[in-house]
């Protein structure tokens, strides 16, 4: 219980400190320049016609800015912003409310949009096209429907898994933006802008020492940010160095090719079945871990960066890994070994 209390009294302070550090109007926002010139042109051009702007799917990690960017468009076109989970609504009824409250022009943002359940996808259709939606009062083949107008409003989905959306929903979306891994130098910019809004000193190697082990991820970066401004505080004069990121990063256990523990548990466990190939929900089972965040944060940091390899059969160890893990590779069984060739 007292652990529970934990977490959710952290999780908040977490979102407060995204809310804080989000960028203010689109010139904030760095990096993604094609999402951002694509979204305030479609912005702009539906503002001077006095519409609503299309409905935008945002796709891209977590951590990489959609929230902030459905945000923005809220501001942009002078609307007002409703949030909804896509987990949160298993029934159709659960929208209702939601839409029902729009007014015109209003921006709904849903995020995890993949896992909106189908009938409540099929139900967002029409509310989606013709703003109307249609409530079944009762069951059964005469069962009575009431027909709901809606005001016409802008749909900004956010989803960190594209291909799972079905593609009648997909393509129900006008402008659909995806976004990249942010290079280090995009990542260095956010973290002098949050530094200057935490009123922390962040010297320039720190910040790239920051910027290089964050995943490629602004959240990441502003994480860790935070933890490396309370070690400056509590035991330096308060500024952030290049050695005071270098211990803060050590004591959050992030090495320095930017892998954190759980990336090396992976990496372990995958060595333990004598390098793969291995299954992700095995993976999930053997670490005791959430199957998503394996598939959302840590594979793909590990494919990109070369740790592993994804085949159909599963995951695989590169060689990177072995020598990382100071291990030596099995020899691969399968292969043809010398005197077999050509025999
Ligand atoms: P997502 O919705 O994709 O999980 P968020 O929009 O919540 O990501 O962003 C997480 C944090 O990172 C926020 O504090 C936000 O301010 C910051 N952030 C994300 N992208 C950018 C960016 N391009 N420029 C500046 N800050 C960013």
């Amino acid at each position: 219980m007292a652990s529970q209390e934990g977490t959710e009294s952290r999780a908040v302070t977490e979102q407060d400190f995204d809310q804080s550090l989000r960028p203010a109007n689109f010139d904030e926002f760095v990096g993604q320049k094609g999402v951002v010139a694509n979204l305030r042109l479609a912005a702009e051009a539906a503002r001077q016609r006095k519409e609503p702007l299309d409905h935008v799917l945002l796709s891209g990690p977590p951590g990489h800015g959609k929230t902030s960017l459905a945000q923005l468009l809220a501001q942009e076109m002078g609307s007002s912003l409703h949030t909804a989970s896509a987990p949160a609504l298993s029934r159709p009824k659960d929208l209702v409310g939601t839409l029902t409250a729009l007014e015109r022009g209003d921006i709904l943002f849903l995020d995890e949009a993949h896992r909106l359940p189908p009938i409540v996808e099929e139900y967002l259709y029409p509310a989606m096209e013709d703003a109307f939606v249609d409530i079944a009062l009762d069951q059964g083949p005469h069962g009575r429907i009431l027909h709901l107008a809606l005001q016409p409003f802008t749909l900004v989905a956010a989803t960190t898994r594209e291909g799972l959306l079905s593609a009648p929903f997909r393509e129900r979306f006008g402008l659909r933006e995806r976004l990249e891994t942010y290079p280090p130098a995009d990542l260095v910019k956010i973290l002098e802008r949050s530094a200057r809004i935490l009123d922390t000193s962040l010297e320039p190697d720190a910040a790239r020492i920051l910027a290089d082990r964050a995943r490629g991820t602004p959240r990441v970066a502003n994480r860790y940010l935070r933890r490396v401004r309370d070690l400056a505080q509590v035991e330096g004069d308060g500024q952030v160095t290049h050695a005071v990121a270098e211990e803060g990063l050590h004591r959050l256990g992030v090495d320095a090719h930017g892998l954190e523990s759980l990336d090396r548990k992976c990496l372990k466990a995958i060595a333990r079945s004598e390098g793969g190939p291995v299954g992700l929900k095995a993976l999930a089972a053997a670490l005791d871990e959430d199957v998503r965040t394996l598939e959302e944060v840590v594979e793909p940091y590990l494919l990109r960066q070369g740790w592993i390899e994804r085949t159909p059969r599963g995951r695989l160890l590169t060689a990177a890994s072995w020598q990382l893990l100071g291990l030596e590779a099995p020899s691969e069984p399968d292969s043809p070994g010398l005197f077999d060739l050509g025999q």
